[in-house]
């Protein structure tokens, strides 16, 4: 017997259809390419959603037709998260800082039909577009510019192309399944690979993210995606905010410190996403100007370890909690997130600190295990360290064009990373499998050391690989880049380590560095240091 319930289809365009019936007059406000801040609302966005579904269902795309965009978080991406999901299409967002060349592939793997733009990037499409032979239409996200319609022919204008779109367009009905958006993974090996999400995945990630023990968007709540939403979709930020209506602030092309505290101070940002390397700015510079980031009360911090110090910073300096979260594209990329239960609030205060610092427990919808070699599952006991796999609602069940075998092994994916999870399903990441430390038989996690070490005071950046060792094969060692103005020697860096860790995990030497090589999602490339400074033990 079935159960006696109304059903219909869990999909993204039901989202922004929501915010704009109920939360019409909430802003949404939005830094513009060529800067400048322009208010809109969730009433506005809405519309534009559906002129822009009917001008793309004008253009007779074929159902699920791929239409991409290479643009920062504005309010026009927005509208294209919502129009172009909607009416059935599939919502592509590239990052802009991949190779030219792995930008092509993307491109032409996907097939993408429609590109969308911001000006940022019209020198970039303009030399790549002739390598496309999929693309068919591509959309400056502004006005009419003369000047930019010289570089692209055919250039179509966002607003024109949507000012010709019927704002009641009816959304055309499909299953909950059907693609929605497609992102690729970075690819730091190979080609990258496309995860391709489905609107019932997209808007299940959406409710989890929002509940109170996960992220928890409210209509009370000012949102600041610095997260990019060409890396997996701001993490599901737009979607849990249409869901619950929350205001939102897109910060445009500037992300440094100097951009984000003037935003959080003048539109009373309460919660604020991004990658680590992103609040390493936003903290020089709120200690800078003498901001006390007054309205913000969260942080969710996650693409990398948050490192301990720089939870304590916020908690400590300006009374902000940070949630440290962790996942991946494949993963939506929801996967764990801190929050404290009920038990540990009698503990002492130091030691609720303390568990605020790993990746959290995952929320309802996604499972995680550890297991060994072997793909034994090991124990929740905190110790054990295995490779962790995980499945749930909004995990990939293949990748794009590939199948569930090349994908899964026994309906889990591998997540790469090696970590241990406590009774409670807490879990502490401690590297990529391909970064640990193996020191005579014995593993060490760069994760561990990277957290110690970027709390020096002298230093601005810190990464911690495997260098090749004639006796324990690998050894850690320190690549460090030095805070400005200091000239700090090594065993003053290394004096940081002690007590802090077992003396024989401690860096062998420091390497001093300008910078750290970064992907395009602001991951450091251990394998480019590895090649670098990888041998150093060996000399001599
Ligand atoms: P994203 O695009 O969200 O960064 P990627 O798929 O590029 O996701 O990378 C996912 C990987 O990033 C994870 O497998 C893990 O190694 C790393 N990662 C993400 N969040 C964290 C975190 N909070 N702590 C440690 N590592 C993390």
């Amino acid at each position: 017997m079935l159960g006696q319930m109304m059903t219909s289809a869990l999909t993204i365009q039901s989202l922004v259809d929501h915010a704009a019936r109920y939360h019409a007059e909430t802003e949404v406000f939005s830094v513009n390419t060529g800067g400048g801040v322009e208010t809109t609302n969730w009433g506005d966005v809405g519309a534009n959603s559906h002129r822009l579904g009917d001008a793309l269902t004008k253009l007779g795309l074929d159902p699920q037709a791929r239409c991409a965009t290479i643009a920062w978080n504005n309010r026009r991406h927005l509208e294209i998260y919502f129009g172009v999901s909607g009416a059935g299409l599939v919502c592509h967002t590239i990052n802009p800082r991949l190779f030219p060349e792995q930008l092509v592939y993307i491109i032409n793997h996907a097939e993408d039909k429609v590109l969308f733009i911001d000006a940022t990037f019209i020198p970039l499409v303009a030399a790549i577009r002739d390598k496309c032979p999929h693309l068919d239409h591509i959309v400056l996200m502004e006005g009419r510019d003369e000047a930019a319609a010289a570089q692209i022919d055919g250039l179509i204008f966002y607003d024109e192309f949507i000012g010709g779109g019927d704002p009641d367009f009816v959304w055309p009905e499909f299953d909950e399944n059907s693609a929605s958006s497609l992102c690729y993974t970075s690819g730091t090996t190979g080609n990258p690979k496309g995860v391709l999400y489905s609107h019932r995945s997209t808007v299940l990630h959406a409710m989890a993210s929002n509940t109170n023990d996960c992220i928890g968007h409210s209509a009370m709540d000012v949102v600041l995606p610095v997260v990019p939403m060409f890396h997996v979709n701001a993490w599901g930020t737009p979607y849990a905010c249409a869901m619950v209506g929350a205001r939102m602030v897109m910060p445009g092309p500037g992300l440094d410190g100097a951009s984000l505290v003037k935003l959080i101070d003048t539109y009373r940002v309460t919660t604020a996403l991004g990658v680590p390397t992103i609040w390493l700015g936003l903290l020089g510079e709120a200690d800078k100007v003498g901001s006390k980031l007054t309205s913000l009360t969260r942080t969710v911090v996650g693409g990398s370890a948050c490192p301990p110090s720089m939870i304590a910073a916020f908690r400590e300096k300006y009374d902000v909690e940070t949630i440290h979260a962790w996942g991946m594209t494949e993963m939506s990329p929801l996967g764990s997130s801190n929050q404290p239960l009920a038990k540990h609030l009698d503990l002492p205060i130091e030691e609720q600190h303390k568990l605020r610092e790993n990746q959290g427990r995952p929320p309802w919808g996604v499972e995680l295990k550890i297991v060994d070699d072997e793909g034994n599952d090991l124990p929740n006991d905190a110790v054990a360290q295995g490779d962790l796999v995980v499945r749930g609602h909004w995990i990939l069940d293949s990748y794009f064009l590939k199948t569930r075998d090349e994908t899964l092994t026994n309906g889990w994916f591998d997540t790469g990373d090696v970590a241990t999870l406590d009774p409670n399903g807490y879990l502490s990441i401690k590297d990529r499998s391909k970064d640990i430390i193996k020191s005579g038989g014995e593993w060490i996690s760069s994760v561990d050391l990277e957290n110690i070490a970027i709390a020096h005071p002298k230093l601005a950046d810190a990464a911690v690989i495997g260098a090749r060792h004639a006796k324990w094969d690998e050894r850690p060692i320190l690549v460090a880049v030095v805070a400005e103005g200091q000239t700090p020697s090594q065993e003053e860096i290394l004096a940081i380590f002690d007590g802090q860790i077992a003396k024989w995990q401690i860096p062998d030497v420091v390497v001093f560095t300008d910078a750290l090589p970064r992907n395009a999602t602001g991951k450091v490339l251990k394998r480019n240091l590895r090649e670098e400074f990888g041998e150093v033990l060996m000399d001599g």
